[in-house]
Parts: C-alpha cells; structure tokens; sequence
C-alpha cells in the first residue's frame, strides 16, 4: 500500500492508500464525491521536524569534519561519587 495525494478543487487535499502502481489520475473525493485530481509532492520531508533536522545536520557534519575539543566540558569538574557496590567489597 501507499499514499497517494488528491486535490479537490472544492474540499482541497487528502490522501488515498491504494497499492502501489495503482493510482489513477482522478478519484472520487470522499466528501462530495467530486472528481479530485492526483498531486505529487515531495515525499515525507516536511514531516521531519526542526529539531530532528538539526540533529541530524549536526551528525552527518561531525562525520566529515567534527568539532575539535580543548578542554573538559562544563560541569564535568564536579567530584563524581563512587559506585555503590564499591564499598561492599572486602577491605584488605
Ligand atoms: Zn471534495
């Protein structure tokens, strides 16, 4: 199955799941049963949103060419705890 995408000149756009290689030029729309004409649209990329996309500019860019680090990050200096399990263990 796949989405195809219709627009009725009076309802406007809506989407059809038929098997793919089966879509014809008009179909009924399903609201005034008006001849709806078959629109294409790029595929799913607008429905990546903002944030995914940056995310994932920033990934594809560290593979390339990915940032250099001079130091230890932020927050980092803060004294870590030890493990719990740590002091079970047997003492000498
Ligand atoms: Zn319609």
């Amino acid at each position: 199955m796949a989405t195809y995408e219709y627009l009725c000149s009076r309802c406007g756009p809506f989407d059809v799941k038929l098997a793919i290689g089966t879509a014809p030029r008009i179909y009924g729309c399903p609201a005034c049963a008006h001849d709806a004409r078959r629109v294409f649209s790029a595929p799913g990329l607008s429905r990546t949103s903002d944030a995914a996309a940056a995310l994932r500019a920033r990934e594809e860019q560290s593979r390339e060419a990915p940032a250099v680090v001079s130091g230890l990050p932020s927050g980092s200096g803060a004294r870590r705890r030890p493990h719990p399990a740590l002091s079970r263990l047997p003492r000498p």
